[in-house]
């Protein structure tokens, strides 16, 4: 018996390190890997406004956003194509979870019978109002190109809004980390280019729903306004996109390489201007769990921290230390016995000592 469970120990032991090797050495952390997805192409032109070609514009943009970040070896960019060919958009979720990207981003130009000009960056979610709904359904009805495709989409139909809520589970893990990127980008166009800001949305695409990896949609503009069309057709105009959104990237890639930084929460911290705060933390784990009040034993207001593979939960956000030790009470009743305070500066953790001396100057 004794050799028996011995033998055993021994092969879990040997079983545990495999695995640890294995994520060792299954993925280079120092490689970031990008996966470009011009919308589009081949007998699919996307929109045609004002007679300028979506899929070209595209194409342009993802190619030289490819060109940008290639100048840093820290980056590795994969298309999903680099010509004018038609790629189901299953095969293009595909080749992003095949390469194991970091970051998947779609690139198209929208269109509308109205004026409407702007530029809006989409993560995967349930639509929330008829104009999402019309835009995804215009990026997703490509499918009925493709062949057999009610098996390929598990019967998924781009007419029907509520086929959508089929798609947005498995994206869910990543939704936080598709938000902060869209942010990145969606800051990068307005900031930098002044472009008009129509925000970063949730909708229903398709090609967001099959990729295991933070992801993002960008409509760049609108081909049927006059002005924008011209402009995204222009070698000025792809440039300048270009470079703004492979900035972006550089700045989310940073943003998260960061690794003491915080990466979320589900709730608006009050005063944003504080640098230096109090976050209870609760639980901590190789697990991401949604910031669900239910996952957390009831509690609201939360946060968490990612390094290496390392999650940390947090409840609340306070300046205040007195606040912070009933904060800490709560979680404790909750049932979070190993609850302790923890303490903050610029997104950075610090010692409650440190804490202190910053807040006494
Ligand atoms: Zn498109």
């Amino acid at each position: 018996m004794y050799t028996n469970l011995n033998l055993l120990l021994r092969k879990i032991s040997t079983l545990i390190l495999l695995f640890c090797c294995n994520l060792l050495f299954s993925q280079d952390n120092n490689v970031f890997t990008v996966v470009l997805d011009a919308g589009h192409g081949g007998i699919d032109p996307g929109n045609t406004g004002n007679g300028y070609y979506e899929k070209k514009i595209a194409l342009n943009i993802a190619l030289q956003v490819g060109r940008e970040l290639n100048k840093d070896p820290s980056f590795k960019v994969v298309y999903t194509r680099t010509k004018d060919v038609k790629i189901d958009l299953f095969k293009r979720a595909d080749i992003a979870n095949k390469a194991k990207a970091n970051l998947f981003i779609s690139i198209h130009c929208d269109s509308h019978t109205s004026n409407a000009y702007g530029v809006g960056t989409f993560v995967l979610g349930l639509h929330a109002n008829e104009r999402n709904f019309q835009i995804a359904k215009k990026e997703n009805s490509v499918i009925f190109l493709e062949e057999n495709y009610t098996q390929k989409y598990d019967g998924f139909d781009p007419d029907n809004p509520e086929s959508v809520i089929s798609l947005v589970l498995m994206q869910e893990e990543y939704l936080d980390q598709s938000i902060n990127a869209a942010n990145f980008i969606q800051d990068s166009f307005v900031k930098n280019l002044k472009r008009k800001n129509r925000n970063v949305k949730q909708a229903g695409f398709i090609v967001l729903k099959y990729t295991y990896m933070p992801s993002v949609l960008i409509e760049t503009g609108f081909l049927t306004n006059k002005t924008e069309g011209k402009y995204l057709n222009s070698k000025k105009g792809q440039k300048e996109m270009s470079n703004s959104i492979a900035d972006a990237i550089i700045k989310y890639k940073k943003s998260i390489s960061n690794t003491s930084v915080e990466l979320s929460s589900n709730y608006d911290i009050e005063n944003s201007t504080i640098n230096t705060y109090l976050k209870i933390q609760i639980a901590s784990g190789s697990k991401f769990l949604p910031l669900k009040s239910y996952n957390f034993k009831g509690l609201s207001r939360l946060s968490y921290s990612k390094r290496g593979k390392n999650y940390k939960y947090y409840f609340e956000n306070t300046e205040n230390y007195e606040k912070a030790k009933q904060y800490l009470l709560k979680a404790k009743s909750a049932g979070f016995k190993d609850a302790i305070i923890v303490a903050f500066n610029n997104g950075k953790r610090i010692s409650i000592d440190d804490f202190f001396t910053i807040n006494s100057n």
